[in-house]
């Protein structure tokens, strides 16, 4: 079996892939297609990193797609990196395949980096987006644009079946409006404004080239590509 030497670290990103072996499965080299498993169940998600990752002829799949039933992985990490190496570890040694997952949220600096970790379930309903942005907006009420600044998070974590991973890590900064604007994207993004507009007026071609999952995808995809 061939092995891959360690390669340098990039800046936000954390890649441990001593001994990948070429034959490791659903990641062959040479080959055209890579067969990759998505631990989400979020479909807006999926469509953005099956958006990002296909013209790397990666073909993302969810377990829904094989017809399988994936136990959820407990997200009980403290850091959106230690969330999707958890997901992405939880998939990957229930399907045998390479798995990848990525944990995202908004950190806000007014509210000392809330909601973070629990940017899905701020209101305590996980994916609620209409009540946590609700949340949102009363915490901030009355605090000046000045203070309103916060930044997207997305950490993508990919686990091979040999154990080895890669780890990365995306942002995107911008600030909170007042009232919702735009009907693109998903949970937050009505209000999450990046140079004067907020991201619910962005398409999904302009989201993606600055979006935190964006970038954190871009990552990871160059450091994959080291490797086919
Ligand atoms: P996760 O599924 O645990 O990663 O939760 C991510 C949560 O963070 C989502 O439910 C949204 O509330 C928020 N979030 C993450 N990325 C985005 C984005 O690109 N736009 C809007 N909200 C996002």
């Amino acid at each position: 079996m061939e092995k891959i030497a360690v390669q340098s670290i990039a800046p936000y990103c954390n890649i441990d892939i001593t001994n990948i072996s070429a034959g490791v499965n659903g990641y062959r080299k040479g080959m055209q297609i890579m067969d990759f498993i998505l631990a989400t169940n979020n479909m807006k998600k999926l469509v953005e990193m099956q958006r990002i990752l296909s013209p790397l002829n990666i073909n993302a799949v969810t377990a829904k797609m094989l017809g399988i039933t994936l136990e959820d992985a407990e997200e009980n990490g403290e850091t959106f990196e230690d969330n999707a190496r958890l997901k992405a570890q939880n998939a990957c040694s229930q399907t045998n395949m390479p798995a990848v997952a990525d944990d995202s949220g908004l950190c806000v600096d007014y509210l000392n980096g809330a909601p973070g970790v629990y940017s899905a379930r701020f209101a305590g309903e996980h994916g609620n987006d209409e009540k946590n942005n609700d949340l949102l907006l009363e915490k901030l009420s009355g605090v000046p644009d000045e203070k309103r600044t916060a930044r997207y998070v997305c950490a993508v974590c990919c686990v091979f079946p040999n154990g080895r991973k890669i780890l990365v890590r995306g942002e995107c900064s911008g600030k909170i409006g007042y009232e919702r604007d735009g009907s693109e994207g998903f949970g937050y993004d009505p209000f999450f404004i990046v140079d004067g507009k907020s991201f619910g007026r962005y398409t999904a071609e302009e989201k993606d080239k600055i979006s935190h999952r964006g970038k954190a995808l871009r990552l990871f995809t160059d450091e994959l590509r080291k490797y086919i």
